[in-house]
């Protein structure tokens, strides 16, 4: 009962604004930081502009956020801020996803690597609560990519996945492998598992998984109790259990990538088109359920289609959104700030 409760307290939809610190590339060609946190709340981007005649003059743009959190903060303040308190809901029929936005290089990797491990470390604690303790919870984790609205197991060789829907609006997505995971120090090898496999391509690491959203899952399913003939000649019946929550950490596609709709090349310009669908389909969806809309536009994307099932019933929405404070990133944070404002 101390959950339910809880539970109320954590709002369904909330938008965090990170602000990295100027890296060594900006500092070297002494970029401007022009964004200024006020609080825990405000921010101000100091936009450089230039009349007609080149006097140069600074136009100052307002935003608030459920929080924004300075280059100060650390990931373990980030973690406190946006997933803590949405674990216990987890256990109670909620299905939570955590997605971080932003430019490529804005910190969106940063942030979002340490909070499944972090998450998982609460999860596991929570299930060996003397409250959960007789009720046979497990905790399931998959990670993977959709990159050029392909699916793709980053835990099985980058085996090709699809998706299938029951009529029970149950996202299915067939063949995704999920490994029980009962201690941290696995999780943290599935991680990194995970991540070698991500999108390289022949022109770089963060080249190739800025065009790519990464998705890792971790599910908390009630076991049935298996009889002991059942155990040893039926592996499904192991297996599987029912799901009672589970939270999604979403690593998007650099946000600028949308833009590439009119690139030289052929496969780039289809996954600039391809991210550009998924951004805008995922402002709506969450729009919709912000609005208690009955209907949500998940049709728009694979990315809001894989999501379905935590746009309905019992959710939980964080959006991390990570800006870059040089003033040659100006315009990508101004946009980056437009799109969590139209969220919010
Ligand atoms: P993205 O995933 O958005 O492309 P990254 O997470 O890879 O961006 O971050 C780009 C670089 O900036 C990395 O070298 C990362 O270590 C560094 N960085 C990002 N955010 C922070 C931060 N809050 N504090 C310190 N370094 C950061
Ligand atoms: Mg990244």
């Amino acid at each position: 009962k101390e959950f339910s409760t809880r539970e109320n307290h954590v709002a369904k939809i909330r938008v965090v604004v990170r602000k990295r610190p100027l890296n060594k590339k900006e500092l070297a060609k002494k970029e401007d930081d022009i964004v200024t946190v006020s609080d825990s709340a405000y921010l101000t981007v100091h936009e450089p502009k230039l009349k007609v005649d080149l006097t140069a003059y600074v136009e100052k743009h307002e935003f608030c956020f459920d929080a924004v959190l300075d280059e100060q903060v650390t990931n373990d303040e980030v973690y406190r801020t946006t997933v803590e308190p949405i674990i216990p809901t987890i256990f109670e029929r909620t299905k939570a996803t955590c997605f971080a936005y932003g430019q490529t290089g804005s910190g969106k990797t940063y942030t979002m690597q340490p909070l499944p491990l972090r998450a998982a470390e609460d999860l596991v604690r929570q299930l060996h609560q003397p409250v959960y303790r007789n009720q046979r919870f497990k905790l399931w984790l998959s990670y993977f990519e959709i990159y050029g609205g392909k699916l793709y197991d980053l835990l099985s060789d980058r085996k090709k996945l699809c998706m299938r829907e029951d009529g029970r609006q149950q996202v299915c997505i067939v063949g995704l492998q999920e490994f029980e995971v009962s201690d941290v120090q696995i999780v943290k090898e599935f991680i990194e598992r995970g991540n070698a496999a991500r999108s390289t391509g022949s022109t770089g690491a963060n080249e190739e998984s800025s065009r790519s959203h990464a998705i890792l899952q971790l599910t908390v399913k009630k076991h049935k109790e298996v009889k002991e003939s059942k155990r040893n000649n039926d592996g499904n019946e192991t297996r599987s259990g029912k799901v009672v929550g589970k939270i999604s950490f979403i690593d998007l596609a650099g946000s600028e990538r949308g833009a590439d709709t009119t690139d030289n090349d052929r496969q780039t310009r289809i996954e600039g088109a391809e991210i550009n669908k998924s951004l805008l389909a995922l402002k709506e969806c969450i729009r919709a359920l912000d609005n208690d809309q009955i209907h949500i536009p998940f049709r728009g994307s694979k990315l809001t289609e894989v999501l379905r099932d935590s746009f309905v019933g019992n959710s939980k929405t964080v959006m991390i959104s990570c800006i870059s404070p040089g003033a040659g990133s100006c315009e990508h944070t101004l946009n980056t700030l437009r799109y969590a404002d139209r969220v919010k």
